[in-house]
């Protein structure tokens, strides 16, 4: 998508433009003086001698370098019309007028040329710019015809000079007409650009917007409400990603953790109670993760981990972290002094195996950490079921 340039880069853009038409009007001088040069070498001209022609190229050079000095400066800026248009044409008028008043034998054909000069404001000049420099060189041109009767009556034919003159004013008009049609076109482009411009810009901003909203809402879709956790959905779907993603030399842990007796509080307590003591787990635990670990709700009271990069001692280490951390935790805001404690079944996940079947095993130890008196942590080996209860049973639920 295309988008908007800043304003220091579009000023330097069409600094450069400036100075592409410059160089445009340069080169029409250039030509102009050749084809005299190219006259005045073949003894076509009778009246305009060497050093005329050294002055009209002095004079060229003077006014078109004056061009580029305040381009290059960038005094040019300062100007209502930085490109300098309606100067750079009533200045070429003028020159090109004193010129083919020196050259009466191509006059004619010359005329043409103004003609050119018009057409290089057609995108820049108002209609009224447009008239003033049309104006100015049919009283230019009206000069030369004037200067001719002053200067060499006998050589001068009025009614050809006249009927060139009304060629140039009809020329003129037309160029002014169409000119302001081509200008009234471009500015109408300029706006539906714009427009163009300003909806491509707003249908980014909603589509920013858009993306955001389904960000929150697939996050919203992938937490789990109370405890602000993963559910259990998003769980194994960021789960077989991550072990997808693992190689064999890399060993993951995952663990199954249960409540203790949390039904007790329940029946105790109220509901509410045993919300809040969900939402303490949740954060006690989070406490104890690292930053790539998953942590999610398994169901009810259950959660479950996976711990990547994890081999069995550190994926012990970890479960037995938590399960103290919360068997330490007092629930004063329930009934002071009232604790809880957890059982964590511990397995790694065997590279090529699916995620139920590790599952399955992290359940088994789970189940075996409960019926041995709960509050410990059970790993199950991953290649042999090697059972090792790694704390006593803990009786720490009050009744
Ligand atoms: P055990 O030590 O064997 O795990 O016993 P327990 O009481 O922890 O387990 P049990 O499965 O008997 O009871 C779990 C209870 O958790 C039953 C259910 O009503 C309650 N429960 C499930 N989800 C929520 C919840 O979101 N909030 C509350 N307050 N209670 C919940
Ligand atoms: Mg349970
Ligand atoms: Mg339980």
């Amino acid at each position: 998508m295309k988008t908007t340039k800043c304003p220091v880069t579009r000023e330097r853009h069409e600094q450069r433009l400036r100075m592409k038409r410059l160089g445009i009007s340069v080169l029409s001088h250039g030509m102009l003086l050749l084809i005299l040069a190219l006259a005045l070498s073949l003894d076509l001209l009778t009246d305009f001698s060497l050093v005329s022609f050294t002055l009209f190229t002095l004079s060229a050079v003077i006014t078109q370098g004056a061009f580029w000095l305040l381009f290059q400066s960038g005094i040019n800026l300062r100007f209502k019309d930085p490109s300098l248009t309606l100067w750079q044409i009533s200045i070429a008028v003028s020159w090109f007028s004193l010129l083919i008043s020196q050259l009466p034998e191509i006059r004619g054909s010359l005329t043409l040329l103004y003609i050119m000069v018009m057409l290089f404001g057609i995108f820049q000049l108002s209609m009224l710019e447009f008239a003033f420099v049309g104006l100015l060189s049919l009283v230019c041109f009206g000069g030369v015809i004037a200067s001719d009767l002053y200067l060499r009556p006998d050589e001068v034919n009025l009614k050809l000079s006249l009927m060139q003159w009304l060629i140039l004013a009809s020329a003129q008009t037309w160029i002014a007409l169409f000119g302001s049609y081509v200008r009234r076109l471009s500015e109408r482009l300029k706006k539906q650009r714009h427009v163009l411009q300003h909806s491509n810009h707003k249908m980014q901003r909603a589509n920013e917007e858009l993306e955001q909203a389904m960000e929150q809402l697939d996050e919203i879709a992938g937490t789990d409400e109370l405890t602000g956790i993963l559910n259990r959905r998003r769980f194994f779907e960021e789960c077989r990603l991550r072990l997808e993603n693992t190689d064999q030399y890399q060993a993951s842990a995952l663990c199954m953790i249960d409540l203790d007796h949390f039904k007790k509080v329940n029946d105790r307590y109220g509901h509410q109670a045993g919300d809040l003591v969900l939402e303490r787990f949740c954060q006690v635990t989070r406490e104890c993760l690292r930053g790539s670990d998953l942590f999610g709700r398994y169901g009810g009271e259950e959660f479950i981990l996976l711990l990547p990069q994890t081999n069995q001692d550190s994926g012990v280490q970890i479960a037995e972290r938590i399960r103290l951390a919360f068997e330490q935790f007092s629930f004063d805001e329930i009934e002071p002094g009232l604790r809880m404690s957890a059982s964590i079944g511990v397995t790694l996940h065997r590279w090529g195996e699916t995620l139920e079947e590790t599952l399955k095993r992290a359940d088994q130890a789970l189940y075996q950490a409960k019926s041995s008196g709960r509050n410990q942590t059970v790993y199950i080996s991953g290649a042999r079921s090697i059972n090792r209860a790694l704390t006593g049973s803990r009786k720490v639920s009050r009744e």
